[in-house]
């Protein structure tokens, strides 16, 4: 069999077997290491894109491997019917790392979410004094929070969104990054402001300066919970822990994932107030799996890596460079760029050549990256990527733009 044939054998089989929910560039990774993936044929590629922020600290980092296999060979799963060795420990390491007071384990981000606004509307009942069953949760135009039911009841994607009805009802969307609008929406039943700090699948946008602080402020006044989704702008992303730390500001609550689980395995959590958290009593919430050892050893393994503040110091110092690069192709081929730290989304020019397109181009010259909606690039390397392979990646972004 040819290379060719090989690559195409195999996605051939994805498509006849696999559900069509995903549109992958035609590539078929067999091994990564660091910020360097190689395929099925032997041709190696610059990871730009860091499985949506779920492998910040590169391919298999040796740490977190190493905790990984160490735990596999010592105990993987108890359920959370027993006690387990590694639990309390990350929990108690994950809150000191957040500067929180208590831990919620979930395994996938829309599990952080879907916990998080069950937590909202039980705190609301329980210790607000809302009305039973008018919790209302205030969220943010082109939002992205998951996948289950109840969240994309407020998705206002139609392709997420549409005939997965009855949906959800209690959320009240406000314009992202409009502090009025949010003040405006708040009343005597508002639970919680659930919101991205900066909204990746919408294609990284920064809010204006001054907008966190003041719907935190507005949160604040008329004891509604801050609910910030840090599972893509969190854990070193933009150059800091959070993104929101940018801002001087402090969430109620944290929703955590994606590189949580170091890209081995899936890890998420709620992190924030104990007395909010608190309102979960034994058998309110569950799953089986969240907060099972490996996972623990994992979490702590990651805990580890972003408590010596390296990964947010490379994201800082690195993504400046990105950006100065980026910017520098405005008006060639670019039309936007936006972001913070390792982190961009670049528009492309409504005349040139589509996202897609850009990405297979980009794809030629290994470099793998990929669109969020017709013409913006999502750009989010491993932190672990060092500056020459930045220059190496926008040189080849750079020829991939010209038509
Ligand atoms: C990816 C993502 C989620 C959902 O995480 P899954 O692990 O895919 O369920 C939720 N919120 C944000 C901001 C995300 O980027």
């Amino acid at each position: 069999m040819s290379d060719m044939q090989q690559t195409a054998g195999i996605i051939a089989l994805d498509e006849r077997w696999g559900a069509h929910n995903y549109h992958p560039l035609p590539v078929v990774i067999s091994e990564a290491e660091g910020a360097w993936v190689t395929d099925v044929d032997g041709r190696r590629y610059l990871d730009f894109l860091s499985g949506y922020s779920a492998l910040n600290f590169g391919h298999r980092h040796p740490d977190l491997v190493r905790a990984a296999h160490e735990q596999i060979d010592r105990l993987t799963l108890t359920s959370r019917a027993f006690h387990n060795d590694q639990f309390g420990a990350f929990c108690a390491e994950l809150a000191e790392l957040t500067g929180t007071e208590m831990v919620l384990t979930m395994n996938t981000g829309a599990e952080a979410v879907e916990s998080a606004i069950k937590v909202a509307r039980k705190w609301a009942y329980e210790v607000k004094g809302v009305a039973f069953d008018a919790a209302e949760i205030i969220v943010a135009t082109h939002n992205f929070h998951g996948r289950t039911t109840t969240i994309v009841s407020f998705s206002d994607d139609p392709v997420a969104h549409d005939n997965y009805g009855p949906f959800t009802p209690g959320f009240v969307t406000v314009p992202y990054g409009d502090a009025q609008a949010v003040r405006d929406a708040i009343g005597p039943n508002t639970a919680a402001v659930l919101m991205e700090p900066i909204q990746g699948e919408a294609g990284v946008v920064v809010p204006p300066a001054g907008f966190w602080a003041d719907v935190r402020d507005a949160c604040t006044e008329n004891e509604v919970l801050l609910i910030a989704d840090e599972i893509q702008s969190g854990l070193a992303r933009t150059g800091r822990l959070f993104a929101l730390d940018h801002e001087g500001v402090r969430a109620d609550l944290y929703t955590l994932g994606k590189a949580l689980g170091g890209g081995i395995i899936p890890v998420s959590a709620v992190v924030g107030r104990a007395d909010v958290l608190g309102v979960l009593r034994p058998g309110s919430h569950g799953s089986t799996f969240g907060g099972y050892p490996v996972a623990c050893a994992v979490g702590r393994a990651v805990v580890g890596l972003l408590a010596t503040g390296e990964f947010q110091e490379r994201s800082a110092d690195l993504g400046r460079h990105l950006h100065d690069r980026l910017e520098a192709l405005l008006g060639q081929g670019v039309a936007a760029v936006r972001g913070r730290g390792l982190w961009a989304g670049v528009d492309l020019d409504p005349l040139g050549r589509t996202g897609r397109e850009v990405s297979m181009a980009l794809r030629d010259e290994g470099v793998l990256c990929k669109e969020t909606h017709e013409r913006t690039l999502r750009i989010a390397p491993p932190l672990v990527i060092t500056r020459d392979e930045i220059d190496h990646a926008v040189d080849a972004l750079e020829r991939a733009l010209k038509v």
